[in-house]
């Protein structure tokens, strides 16, 4: 049976990166050996470090005066690698979620936190809205796609500070203008690739501002000097992204993805909204176009479990809502064809009839 990968992370790749990554752990451009086993610092793996970094920044249309970086350690290490860049005496930070709330734990080992918004008052079903950031904080910090709670800051905000954004979850999904950001960051198994790495997009300009000693490992200058090879890099998952990016290039770039992912997004809550026995969890305008989120009403609420089962016995994957929220969620990443979200629907739709 034909597999749908509704998985929330890692998630699905598209069918040609898994070959092509394929291809390359067995023989890398025909020269008999694997992109696993040859030197990082050889002129094979570095060509493929420099095309990655190129076509991410050709894609995202990166402006002059930002550095790519391609790093271990996940979006999580992010948490603290930023405060500890960046955070002088105060930072401020927009509370939306379980990711949001662990890069402020981390903050707060390097200076003073301010929450500008939070929307933890309704477990985090919505943006906040009308928030004030201090004009004296060291930087801004936005997650701006929950991929837990469904919600997402689909705008490019302006904002008086160096704006940091955790896109790990909607990087490509969209153009961004990134001379709105200080730095945007986020882990490669959403939407670009395996477990592994993680990207960093940072302008320069704000980096050498804390009077702290870095630790070599987590200083972003270091990273920039060795162009990513500061010490080895994660090659294989960096192979992937150049896929992934090559594959998104040919399809049209992030215009295109938008117009597919807004299509596959507006059906699917559309599905639900028409729905008998479904709700959404996120505020309409806080919805997210990546991870949809939804229950069953309270007077069907009881037939959770049966749905799920249903699901899976069709071949929907990964829909089970996370625990803090419950119910389902259908990550409906870039790589998702449109058909699996048909799937989805007609998979619910006939639930709702044989059950509702
Ligand atoms: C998945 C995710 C993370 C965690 O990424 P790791 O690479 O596992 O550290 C952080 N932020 C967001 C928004 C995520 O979706």
């Amino acid at each position: 049976m034909k597999k749908h990968n509704f998985s929330a992370g890692p998630s699905i790749l598209p069918r040609k990166v898994i070959e092509s990554t394929a291809e390359a752990v067995l023989d890398l451009n025909g020269i008999g050996l694997s992109v696993m086993e040859i030197s990082h610092r050889g002129k094979d793996f570095q060509a493929v470090m420099d095309e990655t970094v190129v076509l991410f920044k050709e894609i995202l249309n990166i402006p002059e005066g930002y550095e790519v970086l391609f790093l271990g350690g996940g979006a999580s290490m992010q948490f603290c690698m930023v405060p500890y860049n960046l955070l002088q005496k105060k930072a401020a930070y927009l509370e939306t979620g379980t990711w949001a709330k662990k890069a402020i734990k981390e903050a707060k080992n390097f200076g003073q936190v301010v929450i500008a918004g939070s929307s933890s008052d309704k477990n985090f079903s919505y943006i906040p809205e009308n928030y004030e950031i201090p004009a004296d904080a060291d930087y801004f910090h936005i997650t701006t796609n929950n991929t837990i709670f469904g919600t997402e800051i689909s705008e490019d905000i302006d904002c008086p500070v160096p704006l940091v954004a955790d896109m790990s979850s909607d990087i490509f999904s969209r153009p961004v203008d990134v001379s709105k950001y200080g730095i945007i960051y986020g882990g490669a198994q959403k939407n670009l690739g395996p477990a592994g790495v993680s990207f960093i997009v940072v302008r320069k300009d704000i980096l050498g501002n804390v009077e702290r000693t870095i630790p070599s490992m987590l200083d972003y200058r270091i990273h920039i000097e060795n162009g990513s090879m500061f010490n080895t890099p994660p090659c294989l998952p960096i192979f992937t992204v150049r896929e992934t990016l090559k594959w998104l290039k040919e399809l049209g770039g992030v215009s295109e993805m938008q117009r597919i992912n807004l299509k596959k997004a507006g059906m699917l809550y559309d599905a639900i909204d028409k729905s008998r026995i479904f709700t959404g969890t996120a505020e309409k305008r806080s919805r997210s176009v990546m991870n949809v989120c939804f229950v069953m009403k309270d007077e069907y609420k009881e037939l959770e479990g049966d749905f799920l089962a249903f699901a899976q016995s069709r071949g929907m994957i990964g829909i089970k809502g996370h625990r803090s929220v419950g119910g389902f969620r259908a990550s409906i990443y870039n790589a998702l064809p449109v058909e699996s979200v048909e799937a989805l629907i007609g998979v619910m739709k006939e639930f709702e009839n044989t059950n509702g």
